[in-house]
């Protein structure tokens, strides 16, 4: 592909947020919630699992504990065998139950709405803030980078071919778009990355986002030659996906 200016740039990715605005309408995360607090809960617990998974423990897990004053205070081993089936359940119970404490020590109980301070919660980085802010309080502080945004955005050329670090890609994407754009193109994107341009099997054929694509066509081998890093234990600073 030969050199794309800025500026070209920018109406390409105005473009591509223009046709995900229209094929997912409205879209937003699939975990289940119903106060910040509980989105933040949710959020960590998806870490390396699938929304549907954490769902079906929130289902139970938020009609035991209500509130962080719950959480701070609930038996460790009976919270880890509450959350047990999400994977990675002892570093979970520890940012989770550490993060109820530090919201009521610190934040008087209810969950701030700045990064900085969202971020001084165990468990709790950019990304997992980004969700939170975003998607509980409609405040676009940052781009959600999950797994499908940097899959996507690098097979879309929105930031540095073969961009590691998921903040980079959050920077480029921040530069690119404006700031009203930032929470819906990010849950958008998620959905693409799920249904249409998958990790192992693009559907390139079908994409409505083809012709904006340098990738397009890339094929399954191509793909799988790519695939993510194996599975690593999060650290009390795990980012799951939105
Ligand atoms: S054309 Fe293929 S690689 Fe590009 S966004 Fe669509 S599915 Fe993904």
């Amino acid at each position: 592909m030969p050199r794309e200016t800025k500026e070209a740039l920018r109406a390409r990715i105005l473009e591509i947020a223009r046709r995900l605005d229209q094929h997912y309408p409205g879209a937003t995360t699939a975990l289940r919630w119903s106060d910040p607090w509980e989105l933040l809960v949710a959020t960590i617990l998806s870490a390396q699992c699938t929304d549907e998974k954490v769902n079906e423990v929130t289902g139970r897990l938020f009609r035991k504990y209500r509130g962080p004053a719950a959480y701070a205070k609930a038996n460790l081993a009976a919270f880890e065998k509450d959350i047990h089936s999400t994977g990675f359940f002892r570093s979970k119970t520890k940012s989770v139950t550490g993060a109820a404490r530090v919201l009521i020590e610190r934040f008087g109980g209810e969950v701030p709405r700045t990064m900085d301070e969202l971020t001084q919660l165990p468990g709790v980085a950019r990304k997992t803030a980004n969700v939170v802010l975003g998607t509980a309080f409609g405040i676009a502080e940052g781009i959600v980078v999950d797994t499908h945004v940097h899959r996507v955005s690098d097979r879309l050329a929105l930031c540095r071919s073969g961009e590691k670090n998921p903040e980079k890609v959050e920077r480029a994407l921040m530069d690119l778009l404006p700031r009203d754009r930032w929470i819906p193109f990010a849950h958008a994107l998620v959905w693409h990355g799920r249904r249409v341009c998958m990790a192992r099997n693009p559907q390139c054929e079908t994409c409505f986002l083809s012709d904006l694509c340098p990738r397009r066509g890339v094929t399954a081998s191509k793909a799988k030659a790519k695939r993510p890093a194996a599975r690593t234990r999060p650290s009390s600073r795990a980012e799951p996906d939105p």
